[in-house]
């Protein structure tokens, strides 16, 4: 284990994991875990949820639902390490503090993700929010991550975090790596509703990994279509959205068929939704299958989350204290 290099990835605990989440994220998670060189840390971040409003009440049910997920999706506690993020949250963040020593509030004001959130929530344009890149960068460093299966819509957190790295190497001489997105077919999941990408917290936007084939087949009665014919797909449209996700799915092959059959004797939604969402079940019933293991052994559960963050802090620890060195703090 000791050679291995370590792989950082974490996910919100706003609620359950869709398939944006899973073809996004957690399928190069899954790539990378199989891999002998790296080991996976599978993250739940619960801290990074409370950056924008959030329910006191329900975060730990939250956090509990992708962990579960995360289990079920194949995440193997034998292989890789399974992190709570606020059961190390004293360490890292410890270590978002120090890089936010060098970082500067105007680069964090223009992130677009920053911009994004401020917009939605006006009313909490927080430090904490502020921060969040920081914060991320501090969970990818902790544990020298070279690359980070995420979808596209992190890129600007992962330049963040490259930065931090620039200046942290470059100022104390710390040994930090420029982490890389860990690229997937699925690095960009659309919206449901045609508008933005799918997303926990955007109802109607998702599909999640625990929806049986009838809840599946609802969800996608509702993605807008057209009439199904016509000389050229538009670009960026509802039905190009909607065949990115028969190829992500189905194939390239199926949604190229579907492409030529738009121009001759047009498409029929109804019948292309109800293969998509027969094509969607069939990937996720083996998820659902394990996730009912998990559900009914939570002692199992919670010693995956303890040995976890054991194992985590053991790394991160190492980290925090090579930071304070070179810093000068000890
Ligand atoms: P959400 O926006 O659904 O709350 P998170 O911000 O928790 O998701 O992101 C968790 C992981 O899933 C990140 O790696 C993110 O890039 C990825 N992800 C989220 N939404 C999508 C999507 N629509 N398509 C591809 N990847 C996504």
């Amino acid at each position: 284990m000791k050679d291995k290099k370590r792989i950082f990835s974490g996910i919100r605990a706003t609620g359950r994991l869709h398939i944006g989440n899973y073809l996004g994220a957690v399928k190069g998670m899954l790539k990378l875990q199989k891999d002998p060189k790296y080991e996976m840390l599978f993250s739940v971040v619960d801290v990074h949820a409370m950056t924008t409003p959030y329910d006191k009440k329900t975060l730990k049910q939250k956090t509990r639902e992708v962990v579960l997920d995360y289990l079920a999706a194949g995440l193997d506690p034998e292989k890789s390490i399974l992190l709570v993020q606020s059961k190390v949250a004293d360490l890292h963040s410890e270590l978002m503090f120090y890089f936010s020593t060098i970082m500067t509030v105007a680069r964090m004001q223009h992130l677009p993700t920053f911009k994004e959130k401020i917009k939605q929530h006006p009313k909490n344009v927080t430090m904490a929010l502020l921060n969040y890149p920081v914060l991320m960068a501090a969970d990818i460093l902790m544990y020298k991550s070279e690359f980070v299966p995420t979808g596209i819509d992190q890129e600007p957190h992962l330049e963040v975090a490259r930065e931090v790295a620039r200046k942290m190497n470059s100022n104390y001489g710390t040994n930090f790596p420029e982490p890389e997105r860990f690229d997937t077919l699925g690095r960009y999941v659309p919206s449901l509703t045609h508008v933005g990408k799918m997303s926990k917290s955007v109802e109607g936007s998702y599909i999640n990994l625990v929806d049986d084939l009838e809840t599946i087949k609802k969800r996608l009665a509702k993605a807008p279509t057209d009439s199904g014919k016509g000389e050229k797909i538009p670009m960026d449209s509802p039905i190009s959205n909607l065949l990115h996700l028969v190829g992500l799915i189905q194939g390239e092959k199926r949604k190229k068929e579907y492409q030529e059959q738009y121009k001759s004797e047009g498409i029929r939604y109804k019948d292309l939704k109800e293969e998509l969402a027969k094509a969607i079940y069939k990937e996720l019933e083996p998820i659902q299958k394990r996730r009912k293991k998990y559900e009914k052994n939570p002692e199992l559960v919670d010693r995956i989350i303890e040995e976890g963050a054991e194992k985590a802090r053991k790394i991160a620890k190492e980290t925090v204290k090579e930071v304070k060195e070179k810093m000068g703090l000890i």
